[in-house]
């Protein structure tokens, strides 16, 4: 046991943080690191942005907090404008990924249940995934490292092999219900699913009355250069679950369905308390208008592209550590040679912070309002971390 009162359920690092600005974190020493991890994807407009900070205190004036008992004028327009946005006519609100995914296997379910089938009620899911650490999310990605001793988990997940359609195809079955896929899986590695794969899906969904399901807690609100990363496959799922970037660091979920899927969450079969509260709704609204004004996307996609192409540079000059690049606008990946953890901790040696994730990646997460010249910067110190790595040359 840590010293630590809290549950020892992560491995933190040695940096407490103090405040943040932009797409810097200072530490409770001073110490200040370039914060390439958004804290995972999550600060999508980086620290202490003035519309977020001015937003949420405006609110903390009026309400915080009234139950969904009454209406929230703020839920009303977050959900008419992500409705406005997207494929989706309903949302419901919650507080995590995790619950926006439990939100959209429920949706699931009820939508088969109330057309009468209700045995339709299996999700096929892909290997290395990630939905969440609730026990039905769990159950979703069927992580050995997230599930062992935790039995027994909810039933009614099926999963295939990443990319191996022939065998999604044996998996369908009188019983299936949906098929549930991250459009690029950020905690499994930064693996992109490719457009014509994510047609492919859509038409299976068609052909077979199943539900398309995309969980995009991660790659939602801008961070891949698309609002929803589904927007590059020219398809569109029937329920969608997003998160992370939503909040812009507040802690905030959603789950989006057509009228069609979201026919059975009919008064109530669902609900949450804090879900969709007025802080949360204020918060989410602001980083709406930030991220869909006139070019913020296309910032996105001009920066992604920039660091893109630094990664692989980067790559060329240090084949022992790193050999590809990975990912979509600003949810980057570098598949690591050495251990992914050691090349993180020289990398916040040299005040450049990134974040782990499967398959032996490190994510460069960068805020979506991050600069070409803050790109630079990040890269000089990685640059700076993998020379250090570098064996010493005879
Ligand atoms: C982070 C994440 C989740 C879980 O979100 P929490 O807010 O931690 O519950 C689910 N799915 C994906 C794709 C994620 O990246």
């Amino acid at each position: 046991m840590s010293a630590s009162a809290t549950f020892d359920t992560y491995a933190r690092a040695p940096l407490a943080v103090e405040r943040g600005e932009g797409a810097w974190l200072i530490a409770t020493d001073g110490k200040r690191y370039l914060d390439f991890t958004s804290g995972i994807a999550v600060n999508a407009l980086g620290h202490a942005h003035p519309k977020l900070v001015a937003a949420l205190t405006e609110q903390a004036q009026k309400i915080w907090h009234a139950s969904n008992a009454f209406v929230i004028p703020g839920q009303e327009r977050l959900a008419q404008r992500l409705a406005a946005v997207s494929f989706a006519d309903k949302v419901f609100f919650a507080n995590s990924g995790a619950e926006a995914m439990e939100a959209a296997i429920k949706t699931a379910r009820r939508y088969h249940f109330v057309n009468g089938h209700p045995e339709k009620n299996r999700l096929i899911t892909f290997t290395g995934s990630f939905h969440g650490r609730t026990l039905a999310t769990l159950a979703a990605a069927k992580n050995p490292k997230h599930t062992e001793g935790f039995d027994p988990l909810p039933d009614g997940f099926d999963q295939v092999e990443f990319g191996d359609l022939k065998a999604l195809m044996r998996a369908i079955g009188p019983e299936t219900a949906g098929i549930v896929i991250e459009p690029i899986q950020g905690e499994g590695g930064v693996r992109r699913v490719p457009g014509s794969v994510m047609r492919e899906l859509r038409r299976i969904c068609d052909e077979r009355g199943l539900l398309f399901i995309l969980d995009e807690v991660q790659t939602g609100i801008g961070r891949t250069g698309k609002f929803f990363a589904y927007e590059w496959s020219g398809v569109t799922p029937d329920i969608l679950a997003v998160a992370k970037g939503l909040g812009g660091g507040f802690p905030l979920g959603a789950c989006l369905a057509t009228a069609e899927a979201a026919k059975g969450m009919t008064s109530f079969t669902h609900g949450t308390t804090f879900g969709g509260n007025p802080l949360a709704m204020a918060v989410g609204n602001a980083v709406l208008d930030v991220v869909l004004a006139d070019g913020f996307l296309d910032h996105v996609q001009a920066v992604g592209l920039y660091l893109k192409q630094k990664l692989a540079g980067l790559v060329d000059a240090h084949r022992a550590i790193v050999d590809e690049v990975r990912g979509e606008g600003l949810l980057t990946g570098l598949h690591c040679l050495p251990p992914n953890r050691e090349v993180l901790g020289v990398m916040r040696e040299h005040g450049i912070l990134a974040v782990a994730a499967g398959d032996n990646v490190i994510r460069i997460l960068p805020p979506l309002t991050v600069t070409e010249a803050e790109i630079d910067e990040g890269l000089q110190r990685m640059e700076g971390a993998f020379a250090a790595m570098a064996p010493v040359q005879a």
